[in-house]
């Protein structure tokens, strides 16, 4: 059974179990016999929800509604399962007419409430969604984690930083869950805005914010060095520079141009040549990284200085990326012996490895890109987006 389902029929159990308690003890005050249809009627609903048949399951909540239309559990749980179903606009009403009860007790109206707001945000009413959710967040009762949580779903989506940061601030203090490490994307989030919009001034004061609660985080460190390179500070460019390489060996191919252009700025090539040469021998750089050094490399010391390098890590490690990179650069130089055909199918080969689908992936959903995101597109987890070599995924999947 899918997670969904799970969910669904947690709900849809709890609803019924509720609504047949209340039902049997109302039966049993009025001193009507129907004890036994609503035990039929529970049975029936759940052998459906655990035969994942929850159009099945709504017919009995319906039927167990128009008998009794005061049970309020039965009510919230048919919601939630027309709004499961896809069918907000029902769960809509339900919940609306629910809270337009006068009888409802305070938990009961917290319920409600929340259910609305869920329906709204599914239905992409947001602007409603957000001012019940805040309206419970104000509240003590148990579903005000809840609130708090949906509250930060709508204003990541809706890019709406600060608020994120205050809602993540106020979910810290109430559920005891470390949020630094989002609040430090948020804030990162706005930096990158201000330096997009050239507030530099803006971008470093947003640098900051993420010092005192990330200040080991990729992120922070690559903000660091683009605020450096702005600002013209070669020294401090430097220092963020080692800092990624040595910190982050991750991140090494994303700076990897602008090493480049500091040594060739502030050094020199043969420095340039020596710092990319101690980073192609770093055990700790991969294939691509490895291909993309070679490619700089050429620029300044022609083919047969890179065809050497690259025959070292060959003999070094097995690497079918190097391989057809080592093939294809000595078809370019004329260095090949025999061996046309295989020569042309390296260079294919080396073609689709770079050019296959996505090098960055979603530890989480799976999503893959080409380009690195810090926020998944797809199930909205941060930092959850790592770096795969071509050479891994082609020995291990
Ligand atoms: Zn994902």
């Amino acid at each position: 059974m899918t997670d969904w389902l799970w969910l669904v029929s947690l709900v849809g159990l709890t609803g019924f179990a509720a609504g047949w308690w209340l039902s049997r003890r109302r039966v049993r005050q009025s001193g009507l016999q129907q004890r036994g249809q609503f035990s039929a009627s529970y049975v029936e609903g759940m052998n459906y929800l655990l035969n994942e048949q929850p159009d099945r399951a709504i017919d009995v909540l319906v039927s167990m509604v128009e008998v009794d239309s005061e049970a309020v559990e039965t009510h919230l749980a048919l919601g939630t399962l027309f709004r499961n179903q896809g069918e907000v606009e029902r769960a809509i009403r339900i919940h609306q007419n629910l809270i337009a009860r006068p009888t409802l007790s305070k938990g009961e109206r917290s319920k409600a409430l929340m259910n609305l707001g869920l329906d709204y945000k599914q239905a992409g009413l947001n602007d409603r969604a957000v001012v019940l959710f805040e309206q419970l967040a104000q509240e003590s009762h148990p579903g005000k984690v809840k609130a708090l949580e949906s509250l930060l779903e709508i204003y990541q989506h809706e890019k709406e930083w600060l608020r994120a940061i205050a809602v993540s601030r106020k979910l810290q203090a109430d559920d005891a869950v470390n949020q630094t490490h989002l609040i430090g994307h948020f804030y990162a989030e706005l930096a990158e805005a201000a330096l997009e919009g050239g507030d530099l001034r803006g971008a470093a004061k947003m640098v900051r914010q993420i010092r005192g609660l990330a200040p080991q985080s990729p992120r922070y460190l690559l903000l660091e060095l683009r605020l450096a390179k702005l600002r013209g500070k070669q020294r401090l460019r430097l220092r963020w520079l080692d800092a990624i390489i040595n910190y982050c060996p991750d991140y090494r191919l994303q700076v990897l141009d602008d090493l480049e252009s500091y040594y060739l700025e502030s050094n020199g090539e043969s420095e340039l040549v020596a710092r990319l040469l101690e980073l192609a021998a770093d055990p700790d750089s991969g294939a691509q990284l490895v291909c993309q050094i070679a490619e700089k490399l050429r620029k300044i010391q022609g083919d047969e200085a890179t065809v050497s390098l690259l025959e070292e890590h060959v003999n070094r490690t097995w690497s079918p990326l190097l391989q057809a990179k080592l093939l294809s650069l000595r078809e370019l130089d004329g260095l090949a012996g025999e061996g046309t055909e295989s020569r042309k199918l390296a260079a294919e080969l080396l073609e689709g490895l770079t050019l296959s689908a996505g090098h960055h992936r979603c530890g989480k959903c799976g999503f893959e890109a080409r380009e690195h995101h810090w926020r998944c597109p797809t199930c909205g987890a941060w930092e959850s987006i790592q770096y795969k070599e071509v050479d891994r995924w082609l020995v291990h999947e």
